[in-house]
């Protein structure tokens, strides 16, 4: 049988550094020699890095910061060549190449940019070349930013159809407690299902070095999971962290397992790719239509709206303040407020138009609270 072993390798800046402000060569170069282990034993390995930030200001001998964004877009500039050339040195040791790859959001959202992504990653992977990913953060500005690396990293998995995503950082996983404030706070080995106590729980525990933090690694882990892809959060101050958790497949940090019934790409997608332009509140029986059922979204069952989106936006489905879906509206929110609580036969009346009787279809929902 056909095994998949492509796996995502993400590595915040903390890791890159490990705690200092320089790139730590040794680590970078211990890093591309486990990698190295798995190539041999036939893994396909996408890496995810941060760390051009990082590069940026070592290069340029830590400048004064500024807090102009075009600033921090030069340090990404600087440090981004930086940074692949520390990668590109270590791996050529074991005659092995490397391709970067810069995405934004933007390249994430569109579906044709999604699959052309999609195409590189896997050219890359076939000729043996590594993809090495990071945010173009030199040239996006926040309206298209992924943000972090760590939903960048869910998102290259979801790409790629990885078996896993290893996220790297400078904790040994997701604590019940923030273990810097109680050094007795316990970790939490293993998280079944994702749902609001676990972002409760990642709230509290997170350290906050680093863009993303534990939050947003239970986004990236809730994203990968529901598509079917196992997730790992260790740390990556660890010596063999990568053969040990990726060939040993040794149940160290926190493992969350991936959903028994992954959805299907394009779910996955709607997941992972473009960001939520705004909430629809269900009533009970919409609720139970869609969680209980398989139902799609129907106008009669949406008590009220927030935020402004139009037609073909992805949108973020809640039932009493509890996020139950997210999925793809057929309808903009100037006319999922004339349509609300009403009857489908009705919308052709009120807006003298019609795009099918359903406000999302279910081919175009994933249930997110499963
Ligand atoms: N893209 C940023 C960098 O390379 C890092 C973002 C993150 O760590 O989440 O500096």
């Amino acid at each position: 049988m056909f095994e998949n072993k492509t796996v995502v390798i993400k590595f915040g800046t903390s890791v890159l550094t490990q705690g200092s402000n320089l790139l730590s060569k040794p680590h970078i170069l211990d890093f591309v020699r486990q990698i190295k282990k798995l190539i041999d034993n036939k893994f396909n390995i996408i890496i995810v890095s941060s760390g051009a930030i990082a590069a940026g200001r070592e290069h340029l001998n830590f400048p004064t910061l500024s807090n102009k964004i075009a600033y921090k877009q030069m340090l990404a500039s600087v440090g981004q060549s930086q940074l692949m050339s520390e990668w590109a040195k270590y791996f050529s040791i074991y005659d092995l190449n490397i391709g970067q790859m810069l995405l934004t959001r933007a390249d994430l959202e569109d579906r044709k940019r999604y699959l052309n992504a999609k195409d590189l990653l896997d050219e890359l992977i076939v000729n043996d070349i590594i993809p090495i990913i990071n945010e173009n953060d030199a040239v996006a500005t926040t309206e298209i930013k992924v943000g972090d690396n760590d939903n960048l990293s869910a998102s290259v998995a979801v790409l790629a159809n990885a078996k896993k995503l290893l996220m790297l950082t400078d904790q040994s996983g997701l604590f019940e407690e923030n273990p810097t404030k109680n050094p007795d706070a316990k970790l939490i080995r293993s998280v079944h299902k994702i749902d609001h106590t676990t972002y409760a729980i990642s709230q509290g525990s997170s350290t906050k070095l680093g863009t993303g933090g534990m939050f947003t690694k239970i986004q990236a882990a809730e994203v990968a999971c529901l598509s079917g892809i196992e997730v790992q959060i260790a740390s990556g101050f660890e010596e063999n962290i990568i053969l040990d958790t990726i060939l040993r497949k040794k149940s160290i940090g926190t493992t969350f397992e991936p959903s028994t019934l992954p959805i299907e790409k394009r779910k996955s997608w709607i997941l992972s790719g473009p960001i939520s332009s705004g909430d629809i509140f269900l009533d009970e029986g919409a609720n139970s239509a869609i969680l209980n059922n398989g139902k799609s979204l129907l106008s009669k069952g949406i008590i009220s709206v927030k935020g402004t989106f139009e037609r073909g936006d992805v949108v973020t489905l809640f039932y009493k303040n509890q996020q139950i879906a997210k999925g793809i509206t057929r309808y903009s929110s100037v006319d999922v407020k004339k349509i609300m609580q009403k009857h489908s036969s009705e919308i052709k009346n009120i807006l003298t138009y019609n795009y099918g009787s359903e406000v999302i279809h279910r081919d175009d929902l994933v249930i997110t609270n499963k």
